[in-house]
């Protein structure tokens, strides 16, 4: 399978070189150059079968000419058998048409770790296939970073540091980083802000003698191979749920657009998704676009459900390219257009395109508490805020008769449990493999909010793996 960015100007590549590139040279996303597509006899031939076996019939054209479909499915079994619960990805029944596809088994406890557990284990796999290393860098406000280390810790061919601002991430958060004690992981505690870490990183990315050096390298969401992993729980659920046979919708509570655009290609891949329903906290970009056609970036305001507080969602672009009969220029321009005004106007029919399959909520604080309380009282369940989310926008869709909901859980409740307790009166418990997670031992580095200080730290960390 072949690569092609969004923006028509970035090389053709093969799989391996998309999965450790990210970004496209051009600035663009890579997609493959055509949908594979199962039939609905191959659909139906994946009843029964286990998670690990559908994820990787579902992969398997993607990775094709890089990875045989027997290297795939030993990475894809290696990263799943971690997960708490035998289906990996369960259902949970709400009523007799609307179900909960729960996303947050893995060691983290949120969705990232289905496209994570196996990224970490791709870029390794390539890596010494090819007899090179990376070091990975990134920042975090919490959540992404503690399911960036869980990927790569033990990795032979991987090294990573990940910059948290230093007393502002949840105990929770801190600790899942802090205490994973793998030689090739370390976690750095900046004196300063989020921001100060984001900037840290991009000096880093910046200054290319410094990157080449230490092979620098990222596992973003705007990584191929993340939403690659991702198609597959939608495959499973609808399979589990009498696809190809019976249609459905599925809501998900979105940010960076790059969990509903999975859903997407697997309606491209042939599942008979008759709408996809996305979920927006007071962070509306995409549901004010659904409504207006106009896309304008706005200020980030802080919500219960903080993965979700983006400004833009970056996946976006994808789909954008797909509706514009991929014709890079045309994303290109608009890209442009946002940049210098702030806001831009998609073509018409374009908009019509989107709208007739995409429909959008928007939750506010008070909402998400009021429907997570709602539902722990019509049905007992105890869910975290961004799974509210997108429960609820599921729940507030007009969805034809005879297809069935299935509304998306991205974390596991005990993540938030601040929230839930409000919500709720009850504290979710953390689930037994993590109950001990605040007698485990932390290690962490603090250091000041200066480039040249991280730059000297990670150079003598990743001079000390490669000695
Ligand atoms: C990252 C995240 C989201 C948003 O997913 P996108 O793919 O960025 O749209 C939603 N919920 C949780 C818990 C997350 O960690």
């Amino acid at each position: 399978m072949k690569y092609v960015s969004t923006r028509g100007k970035a090389p053709v590549l093969d799989f391996d070189d998309v999965l450790l590139a990210g970004l496209a040279r051009d600035g663009g996303l890579y997609l493959p150059e055509g949908w594979p597509v199962f039939s609905a006899a191959e659909i139906r031939a994946m009843r029964g079968l286990a998670y690990d076996e559908i994820a990787t019939r579902v992969m398997a054209p993607f990775v094709a000419g890089c990875l045989s479909e027997a290297e795939l499915a030993d990475l894809v079994s290696e990263a799943y058998a971690g997960f708490a619960h035998p289906a990996v990805a369960p259902l949970r029944q709400l009523d007799h048409d609307r179900w909960v596809l729960e996303l947050f088994h893995g060691p983290t406890l949120a969705f990232k770790d289905y496209a994570l557990q196996l990224v970490g284990r791709l870029f390794d796999h390539v890596l010494r296939k090819k007899g090179r290393r990376v070091t990975i860098v990134g920042a975090t406000s919490g959540d992404t970073g503690s399911a960036a280390i869980e990927a790569c810790r033990d990795r032979q061919a991987v090294d990573i540091v990940i910059l948290h601002p230093h007393g502002r991430v949840s105990p929770v958060q801190r600790r899942q980083m802090t205490t994973v004690l793998s030689d090739n992981v370390r976690n750095l505690a900046v004196d300063g802000t989020f921001d100060d870490c984001q900037d840290l990183v991009k000096a880093m990315f910046n200054d290319h003698a410094f990157r080449d050096e230490m092979g620098l390298s990222a596992v973003n969401s705007i990584n191929w191979a993340r939403i690659m992993a991702q198609i597959a729980y939608y495959f499973a659920a609808a399979v589990a749920l009498g696809a190809p046979d019976v249609p459905l919708a599925f809501s998900v509570p979105t940010g960076n657009f790059g969990n509903v655009f999975a859903g997407y290609a697997a309606r491209r891949m042939g599942l008979p998704i008759e709408r996809l329903v996305i979920g927006s906290n007071r962070n509306d970009i995409l549901t004010r676009f659904l409504v207006s056609g106009v896309m304008t970036a706005e200020g980030v305001v802080p919500t219960l459900s903080p993965s979700m507080d983006i400004q833009v969602s970056s996946n976006f672009e994808r789909l954008l390219w797909e509706l514009l009969d991929r014709d890079g220029e045309a994303v290109d321009a608009l890209n442009a257009e946002f940049r210098r005004t702030g806001a831009m106007t998609v073509p018409h029919a374009t908009w019509a395109s989107m709208r007739a399959l995409f429909e959008g909520h928007r939750f506010d604080d008070e909402n998400t508490l009021a429907m997570m309380r709602t539902l722990h009282q019509t049905t007992g369940e105890i869910v975290d805020p961004h799974s509210a989310v997108g429960i609820g926008a599921g729940l507030a869709a007009k969805l034809p008769t005879g297809v069935p909901l299935v509304a998306l859980a991205t974390a596991h409740p005990a993540k938030f449990p601040e929230a839930v307790e409000q919500a709720t009166g009850t504290r979710p418990e953390l689930p037994p493999h993590m109950a001990d997670l605040f007698k485990r031992s932390e290690r962490l580095d603090v250091i000041a909010n200066d480039a040249e200080a991280v730059k000297a730290y990670v150079r003598s960390f990743a001079k000390g793996r490669r000695a």
